[in-house]
């Protein structure tokens, strides 16, 4: 990894601050880097209210405080962690997190964004792995989605769908078929709400269908079923 700090003279970057909630290193749960050692970087905020968001202590802003990308960027290198996920909440309502994006390119790292799909992507540079949410229908928030966004994927992009049942998961189906979304990008993924769409049915679908996404399980509350934060 590149010393950032010393060797770049971008000191007015490294100065920016982000509302930040938590960041750890853990095991990434999600996407087809799920199961490798991740620096996480959860940012503070969201610009939605989707029905079963297990992360509503990222909305709460009396737990983030102003942190400087130069510091976040030297734990994620004092890591050794070779991949850095920035999630939220919603990473793109702070315009710092694109420079804090380019930074860690920079610095060479694997950088991966999960972003709702409401706001636009367009700035999020290239290299970025971009998970993007389009939320189903159960999610209260699927009128929200920027459908623009789908023309600024890439090869190496990921598509997620959290479904809470059947009408979710014939909803991604058209969704999909519709902008041929699959065609776009790397991967696209199903994920079962925990507690509202039992894994074993939306597996049964996937197998009637010889579906060609991929069943998004989240490892870590596999291997942590008790803990929700920092994991
Ligand atoms: S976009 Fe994510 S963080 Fe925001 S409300 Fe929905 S699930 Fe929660």
């Amino acid at each position: 990894m590149k010393e950032i700090e010393s060797d770049c003279g971008r000191a007015e970057l490294l100065n920016l601050e982000l509302n930040l909630v938590e960041e750890f290193t853990s095991i990434q749960g999600e996407t087809s880097y799920a199961g490798k050692t991740t620096r996480f970087i959860r940012l503070g905020g969201c610009n939605l209210d989707c029905s079963y968001c297990d992360t509503t202590y990222s909305k709460d802003c009396k737990e983030f405080s102003a942190v400087r990308i130069g510091d976040i960027i030297g734990r994620c290198i004092a890591s050794s962690v070779k991949t850095v996920l920035i999630t939220g909440g919603e990473p793109l309502l702070q315009a710092a997190s694109i420079p804090l994006m380019e930074l860690l390119l920079e610095a060479g790292f694997t950088v991966l964004l999960e972003t709702n799909g409401s706001l636009p992507i367009e700035n999020v540079p290239d290299k970025v792995v971009k998970i993007l949410d389009c939320k189903c229908p159960s999610s209260g928030e699927s009128a929200k989605m920027r459908l623009e966004n789908y023309k600024f994927l890439n090869s190496s992009d990921q598509v997620k769908f959290v479904l809470s049942g059947r009408d979710d998961y014939d909803y991604a189906k058209s969704v999909v078929l519709q902008d041929s979304i699959d065609q776009r990008v790397s991967e696209i993924l199903l994920s079962p709400v925990c507690g509202r769409l039992d894994p074993a049915e939306l597996a049964r679908w996937m197998i009637e269908d010889s579906s060609p996404f991929r069943l998004n399980m989240q490892l870590h509350k596999i291997i942590w079923p008790k803990t929700e934060r920092g994991v």
